[in-house]
């Protein structure tokens, strides 16, 4: 199987073309096939060489490698062009030198008129007496050429879709050749997937109505015609197609928060059902299990909820040795310093990563969750402020009891936990009562991985440290409980 990729390189890599790169990719690895990577680079106008970076890249970071390529269809213009020409020898086409006017009256008919109007162009041409279009030619008038669409209908079997079939008669005689010899996109795509032998073309819907352009042209051309499928647009949670209105398009925009591998499983599942409710994939299984059976004939929706649920859990799931770097650049940019304080704690540190990624959802998330087990300030959250230290006095008498059991006990969470229960025993109250308000001095928050896992992590100094911290915030009136009016601007707790 032989399948390719042709972004054109007048914007980013949006998410819709890295899905059709990634079916593509995957169809060409489960086939033992070829992946064919061409630039359509021939709107010299709009395209950049920024832009075509941007793609490759964007493509490198998922993964995604390609075998052939990258192909510049600019390159093969000479070739496009001949391909016009032989389809004008041979009948297929025809010269056309209709007047701005005359174009912009077929135009407004074809409204009014659908199929017959859009051979207005072509009946101009038949009335030329014989040889006419070819001297006026030579004398340098300027025309197009124009691909006479044939008699009939156009059929065939979408890999997607099932049957299809566009009438003839509602298909436009296209422009192959514009009047300065250069040729249309249709002309060149079907040129190139005919010299790069693709056999199966798996794109987005909205290159429905092309397909039938481009059988024509193949088979005008004696060329093969390969199989095509059409994926279903990408839609925004409103229904309409995914644009920016609906948060970054751009695959670039993810790469700071969303690992590769949740990305291309994130990708692989808009539009493409694995059969079962087994969702978290990495690419070797995405490649086993994928099947052009199962894409799905309606858009699917951009779920940015899904996408975060699935990076955590490859967050949880991924080689420690793989994160690490990740991690330790983004711990880089938070605060000076911190890979020297984890680096000679290489098993504490482990460990410490094991307990926070099970609940972070981004690298960033748990770049901060680790700041938190190194020296420095908490941030009380007004929220767990609210919720837990509301009875001051309460609070102070707990943490108070608590520094003091703490001070001589053995610092392994089971010996800790022993000891925060006798302490709630002897005062007399659930342990509960105990565990929140000290998780907010702790942690500033109201939600953490277990008490005594937390306070094994940040060790005994730091978590004595950070208890009288508390106290004399709560001795000083501070870490009031805001204003309910004022709990918008600040933090929420997750
Ligand atoms: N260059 C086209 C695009 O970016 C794709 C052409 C094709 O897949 O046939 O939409």
């Amino acid at each position: 199987m032989r399948v390719r990729f042709a972004p054109s390189p007048t914007g980013f890599l949006h998410v819709g073309g890295a899905r059709t790169a990634l079916f593509n990719w995957l169809l060409a690895r489960q086939s033992g096939g070829t992946f064919v990577l061409r630039v359509e680079d021939t709107d010299r106008a709009r395209s950049s060489e920024a832009m075509t970076g941007a793609i490759l890249h964007g493509l490198e970071w998922l993964g995604i490698d390609w075998d052939e390529g990258p192909l510049f269809q600019s390159d093969r213009v000479g070739e496009h062009t001949a391909a016009g020409r032989r389809l004008l020898a041979g009948g297929h086409a025809y010269r056309d030198f209709s007047t701005p006017e005359e174009l912009a009256r077929d135009r407004a008919n074809i409204a009014a008129l659908a199929g017959e109007a859009t051979r207005a162009a072509r009946r101009r041409a038949e009335s030329l007496a014989p040889g006419e279009a070819e001297e006026r030619a030579e004398a340098g008038e300027p025309h197009v050429v124009r691909f006479l669409v044939p008699e009939g209908s156009t059929e065939w079997e979408d890999a997607v879709h099932g049957p299809m079939r566009f009438r003839n008669r509602d298909i436009d005689d296209l422009v192959i050749l514009r009047a300065d010899d250069s040729p249309t996109y249709n002309l060149a795509v079907v040129c190139d997937d005919a010299h790069a032998r693709i056999d199966m073309v798996l794109r987005g819907d909205d290159h429905l109505s092309n397909t039938p352009k481009q059988i024509l042209l193949a088979r005008a051309l004696g060329f093969p015609v390969p199989r095509f499928g059409h994926v279903p647009l990408i839609l925004g949670r409103d229904g309409k197609r995914l644009s920016k209105r609906h948060g970054a398009t751009d695959v670039a925009g993810y790469r700071r928060d969303v690992l590769p591998e949740a990305m291309v499983n994130f990708l692989a599942l808009l539009g493409w059902s694995p059969g079962d409710d087994r969702e978290v994939m990495d690419l070797d299984e995405i490649v086993r299990r994928f099947s052009l059976g199962r894409i799905l004939r309606k858009g699917s929706v951009f779920d940015a909820d899904k996408l975060a649920w699935l990076n955590g859990r490859h967050l949880s799931r991924m080689d420690l040795a793989r994160l690490e770097p990740l991690l330790n650049a983004r711990l880089a940019e938070l605060s000076q310093g911190v890979q020297a304080a984890v680096q000679d704690r290489a098993g504490w540190y482990r460990g410490l990563l094991e307990m926070l990624r099970t609940r972070a959802r981004s690298v960033d998330a748990l770049a901060r969750a680790v700041l938190l087990y190194l020296p420095g300030e908490v941030a009380y959250e007004p929220a767990a402020v609210r919720k837990h230290w509301k009875r001051r006095a309460q609070v102070q008498e707990y943490l108070t009891a608590f520094r003091r059991t703490l001070d001589g006990c053995e610092w392994q969470p089971e010996p800790l936990e022993r000891a925060l229960r006798g302490l709630a025993r002897e005062l007399g109250v659930g342990a509960g009562r105990l565990i929140h308000p000290l998780r907010v001095a702790l942690t500033g928050q109201a939600v953490s991985p277990g008490i005594f896992d937390v306070l094994y992590y940040l060790g005994r100094n730091l978590s004595l440290d950070r208890v009288e911290r508390a106290l004399e915030t709560l001795a000083a009136g501070e870490a009031d409980p805001a204003p309910a009016g004022h709990a918008a601007a600040a933090p929420v707790d997750r």
